[in-house]
């Protein structure tokens, strides 16, 4: 209090919320935060679990359900229901990898995935990733009782530029300014303190639901570098229940093409079972309304084909980083799909050695992505966060005969920066065409096209005097900007590439806008609603007291009482909650000298030596 009695009120720095980590998972989502030094993840579904299942339900009538209640509406809703969205970021919807996907329908001659679900507007993986990621974000808000803007977002180390850049605009559409899109094993690197002191060389091990990454991490003098990752993102623990479906299905009798609701229900019974088959040595269960049983043996041998392509991805990652197992100082388990039984002993065999295992392995990628968060809002000098992460996949352009030409190796250290210079090939060509392609193979065709376009206005001159610089850039995130500039007579123009299978500036812009549009309805909505249940009440009491009490009324009374019920009704119907407001009042208003009497009456017979009751 200071002297002359006023509060003094301290003037904060502006608040600035939680920061947080997101492991924005095929399967499961979680989100960490630093608290008091230690990374710790949030309760975000249904008892206090801290994994939020990535299911996003859309019902018909416009309503968003999120995580295990979605889950729960996938057998019945099987179309309006979206599961493992992450495989689709960023994918066209004919993709060779798309098409292989489920169950959903897709809203016709579209660039981009549109799933077709109830409610109206067909939604982008964008769109889906963007309600777990609000969902999280509003639950770790309620967790902390403050906001949560800032978030660090983890990404499989395979994801490309498209899948990158869909997971940034998923994490913009979600209000949260993405500090860092992170690499999965980097992060869980990052748990395991890794950046403080150890020494040596690393794998990080992750299969998940939907995905499987390996990543070999060099440390020294407590910085870290990615030697090289691989992966495969279509490959995980997913695998393992269709591995199971597969044989209840066969077992009921299902047809080839059986209906999407039984194999949900299938899908969904195979993998708690698979996961009880983590502790027990035979499980039983129901499916498709018959009990069905499975010995661990059996399913070890069903999950042998999977395993194993893991351990042909992993053998390629020592090739390119240069080591072999024997030279490895520590092998690090992530997701959920590492407590298989089998497959612990297929890594352990495959890396000679037993690996790490005291963080649990389906939040070791939260909490290492909290810790990024919490560098990057709280270190003094921003170098200070030395994090040095690799492109997984190499950039290229298309040259002359449809061929690749690298210009940035897979494997390079980011962010990093790249040229060439091209020139035109006849005499006063004014436009160039450049294709940018992403990929390890040679010839286009075999590589995923990333961007293309003209770069417009060079002078007319001789074929081969024109010269023409293209320059990637790819920034700590792993996305790729283009310029182009023709320098031999100081004509620039620069493009900035987006992905082909994104969406454009304007598209996501639109989307918020119209996410705040909807914000109104849903508000509108809610009035009306709440309106009419007051609608209703007001007029189930007029009619008993009209039923009840009709010989106190007078002249003329009933008409006026009886216009204003008919007003109410009709704007019942209707979706204007001011109006029905005022009805409502009004109603109040003509029965008034009516109920006064009824009250009047009752207090009369209670002195009477009634008691209240007997009405
Ligand atoms: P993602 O990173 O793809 O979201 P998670 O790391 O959450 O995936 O792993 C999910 C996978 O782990 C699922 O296939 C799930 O069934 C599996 N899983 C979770 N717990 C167990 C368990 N106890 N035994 C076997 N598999 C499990
Ligand atoms: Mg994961």
């Amino acid at each position: 209090m200071s002297k002359n009695g006023y509060l003094q009120i301290h003037d904060p720095l502006k608040p600035k919320g939680q920061a947080v980590g997101i492991d924005l998972g095929t399967t499961n989502s979680l989100v960490a935060a630093v608290v008091k030094d230690q990374p710790v993840c949030v309760p975000v579904d249904e008892g206090d679990a801290l994994f939020l299942p990535s299911v996003v339900h859309y019902a018909k009538d416009g309503g968003v359900v999120v995580g295990a209640r979605a889950r729960k509406l996938a057998s019945e809703h099987a179309t309006d229901t979206i599961a493992s969205v992450k495989r689709f970021m960023g994918r066209s919807p004919d993709d060779a990898e798309t098409r292989k996907l489920g169950h959903y329908k897709f809203a016709p001659g579209a660039k981009v995935v549109r799933f077709d679900v109830a409610g109206g507007t067909p939604v982008t993986p964008i769109e889906v990733s963007g309600e777990v990621l609000r969902a999280l974000k509003r639950r770790a808000e309620a967790h902390f009782s403050t906001k949560v803007e800032q978030a660090v977002i983890t990404v499989p180390a395979y994801f490309d530029d498209a899948q990158r850049q869909a997971t940034k605009d998923a994490g913009r559409l979600a209000g949260l300014e993405v500090l860092r899109l992170l690499n999965e094993p980097t992060a869980a690197a990052l748990a395991y303190g890794l950046d403080k002191g150890s020494q040596g060389t690393f794998v990080v091990y992750d299969l998940g639901g939907g995905t499987f990454d390996i990543s070999i991490l060099k440390l020294v003098d407590g910085v870290f570098e990615v030697k090289s990752t691989g992966g495969d993102s279509a490959l995980g623990g997913d695998d393992f229940d269709r591995a199971i479906a597969q044989r209840v299905l066969e077992t009921l009798g299902a047809s080839e093409a059986p209906a999407p609701a039984l194999v949900a229900e299938v899908l969904a019974a195979s993998r708690k079972a698979k996961e009880a088959l983590t502790d027990a040595a035979s499980v039983e269960f129901s499916a498709g309304g018959q009990t069905h049983s499975v010995k661990r043996e059996d399913f070890d041998a069903w999950v042998q084909p999977f395993v194993q392509k893991t351990g042909t991805v992993c053998r390629r990652a020592m090739k390119d980083a240069g080591v072999t197992a024997g030279e490895l100082d520590g092998v690090i388990l992530v997701g959920g799909a590492t407590r298989v039984p089998a497959v612990r002993r297929y890594v352990a065999e495959l890396f000679g050695r037993e690996p790490l295992g005291d963080i649990d392995p389906d939040q070791v990628v939260a909490l290492g992505a909290a810790v990024l968060a919490n560098l990057l809002t709280t270190a003094d000098r921003q170098d200070d966060v030395l994090l040095l992460d690799v492109i997984p996949l190499s950039l290229g352009l298309e040259t002359m005969g449809g061929i690749v030409e690298k210009l940035i190796q897979r494997n390079s250290t980011i962010p990093t920066t790249a040229g060439q210079v091209f020139t035109t090939f006849k005499d006063g060509q004014t436009g160039l065409d450049v294709h940018v392609l992403q990929g390890e193979r040679e010839l286009v065709e075999d590589n995923r096209s990333l961007a293309r376009f003209t770069l417009s206005g060079i002078p007319p001159m001789a074929a081969g005097m024109a010269r023409v610089e293209v320059r990637f850039q790819v920034d700590a995130d792993g996305i790729l900007s283009v310029s182009a500039q023709e320098q031999s007579t100081g004509v620039s123009q620069s493009i900035t590439v987006k992905p082909s299978h994104g969406l454009t500036d304007e598209e996501i812009e639109q989307m918020l806008l119209d996410s705040i549009d909807y914000a109104e309805d849903d508000i509108q909505a809610r009035q009306v609603r709440e309106q009419r249940v007051d609608a209703e009440r007001v007029l189930a009491e007029a009619d008993r007291q009209l039923g009840e009490h009709g010989s106190l009324l007078q002249e003329g009374e009933r008409a006026t009482i009886d216009s204003a019920i008919a007003r109410v009704r009709e704007l019942m119907k209707g979706e204007d909650h001011l109006k029905l407001k005022e009805a409502v009042h009004a109603l109040d208003e003509a029965s008034r000298p009516f109920i006064e009497r009824v009250m009047n009456q009752a207090i009369t017979q209670v002195v009477a030596g009634h008691s209240v009751e007997d009405y």
